[in-house]
């Protein structure tokens, strides 16, 4: 008999804590986990699932209007948002029954409460119960992060787009990263008019600046409005229910709602960490070494709250990588090289790997081939939009190091390219193979 309760004890029921709970019980550990909200987490409940849910609905409205030149007459077409979201909704629901289904198939107790640490192998639960267990796993994500100033209190997050009573007429958006991006896409296609505020001239930090120009481009003809290095005021509600916005001391903008998507903090507040001796660092994330255990022994931590890569799969890699360590006998790590991301904007940007800047920064020598190209579907839609497909190469041996793409479909076409990328592949891989005629992804293999 073990002195403990449970073998495991994981606080957060989302991608990471569900994947280390369901292996590490499959692996014979007796595994309860505690989620005071919803099984599934950020990505299923408010995240990436709802989202690309959005961005498929909103897309019918592009492909609509091509429709007509192959032929389609689409006359009384409408679109109501209540419908999608409530159906966007409903489907939330069936995969959070699956999760709990898992869970209970692989015999995890699940408590729908808060837990939080009162000791190296000691949790108080919201219900006043106190449970033991000889490892505790923190996986209890990010939150949005909102700067405080005067009217902040009115502005909203991702997390409330998906329970919009109606469409905005007129959206701010702060931030020009992900959920900026992938919002604007959203409601611009949707018909609101859509104005995004960053605080610097830079959408999305950290892709190829080729892309982020393209997208930008691209995003302004489609009517999305940018301002850039500009600073919130105030906010404030008029009495329609609608906001005048307030920024870099100008006359103010009026707004149906204020998204801000200005980052996500590490989920780590409350938790009850300096019980056990926890560290976290100064951005408030649990500090982890490469086996995702904490300054505390017993104690590991995967997913966003430990602030490494905030990805999905990457926090069910760190979920499965912890259960091979503790309950199998197997110490492993999760290998953050050449991470495939994606973007889900309107057109959507794939990418992984090293970009232009930093393939020059790193290796000196490299060599660029690109095809800027507009997509057949496109022109026969007497579209103008182009996409854009980049491959960073060391100069010398052909590795490719990185491969940039926006364009229709990047993020399903880059998936298997990044194969390539992972295997340490060459240009002179991809010229190898013939091209799959016609289709965008043949631009991969005939890039000059
Ligand atoms: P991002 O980190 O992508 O972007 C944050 C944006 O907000 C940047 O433009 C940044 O500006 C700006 N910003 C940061 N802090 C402040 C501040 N204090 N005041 C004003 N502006 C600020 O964050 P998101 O919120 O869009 O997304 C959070 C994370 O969620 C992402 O990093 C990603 O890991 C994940 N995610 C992934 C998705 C996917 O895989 N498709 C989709 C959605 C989210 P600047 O760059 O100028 O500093």
């Amino acid at each position: 008999m073990s002195e403990y309760d449970y073998d495991l004890f994981v606080i957060g029921a989302g991608s990471g804590g569900v994947r280390a709970a369901r292996v590490s019980a499959s692996m014979g550990a007796k595994v309860a986990v505690a989620e005071e909200y919803r099984v599934g987490g950020t990505c299923v409940i408010r995240g990436c699932v709802p989202k690309k849910l959005l961005v498929y609905g909103s897309h019918f409205a592009e492909d609509l209007e091509d429709a007509q030149n192959y032929g389609w007459s689409i006359e009384g077409a409408s679109f109501d948002w209540i419908k999608l979201r409530d159906h966007v909704l409903n489907d939330v629901d069936r995969i959070n029954g699956a999760y709990t289904e898992t869970l209970k198939n692989h015999n995890v107790e699940l408590y729908h409460e808060r837990a939080e640490i009162a000791g190296p192998h000691e949790l108080k639960l919201a219900s006043g119960k106190t449970v033991t267990a000889k490892y505790i796993l923190v996986a209890t994500g990010a939150w949005p992060d909102v700067p405080k100033f005067e009217g902040s209190e009115h502005v909203i997050t991702s997390n409330e787009m998906f329970h919009l009573e109606k469409l905005p007429k007129r959206a701010i958006i702060a931030g020009g990263g992900y959920i900026a991006n992938e919002f604007a896409g959203i409601l611009n296609a949707l018909g609101s008019q859509v104005t995004v505020v960053n605080r610097s001239d830079v959408i999305l930090r950290g892709y190829d600046e080729a892309l982020r120009d393209r997208l930008l481009q691209i995003s302004m003809t489609r009517g999305i409005e940018f301002k850039f290095n500009c600073t919130f005021d105030k906010i404030v509600k008029r009495d329609d229910g609608a906001f005048d916005v307030y920024a870099d001391g100008r006359d103010p903008v009026i707004a149906d709602i204020i998204l801000f998507a200005t980052g996500r903090k590490p989920n780590s507040e409350g938790l009850g960490l300096e019980n056990a001796g926890v560290e976290m660092d100064e951005k408030g994330a649990i500090k982890v070494d490469e086996y995702s255990q904490t300054s505390c022994e017993s104690i590991y931590a995967v997913g966003d709250v430990t602030n490494r890569v905030q990805l999905t799969p990457v926090a069910i890699r760190e979920g499965q990588a912890f259960a091979e360590t503790v309950f199998n006998d197997n110490p492993s790590t999760v290998d953050y090289d050449n991470i495939p991301a994606a973007v889900f904007s309107q057109p959507p940007i794939a990418s992984v790997g090293l970009t232009e800047g930093e393939a020059r920064n790193q290796y000196g020598n490299i060599r660029v081939y690109s095809s800027d190209f507009r997509a057949m579907k496109n022109v026969f839609a007497n579209r103008p939009e182009r996409g854009l497909y980049k491959m960073v190469c060391e100069e010398s041996s052909g590795k490719i190091l990185g491969l940039h793409m926006i364009g229709p479909e990047a993020p399903e076409i880059l998936q298997a390219a990044a194969v390539a990328v992972k295997a340490g592949l060459t240009k002179q891989a991809f010229d190898d193979t013939v091209a799959l005629h016609p289709s965008m992804a043949e631009e991969l293999v005939l890039m000059k």
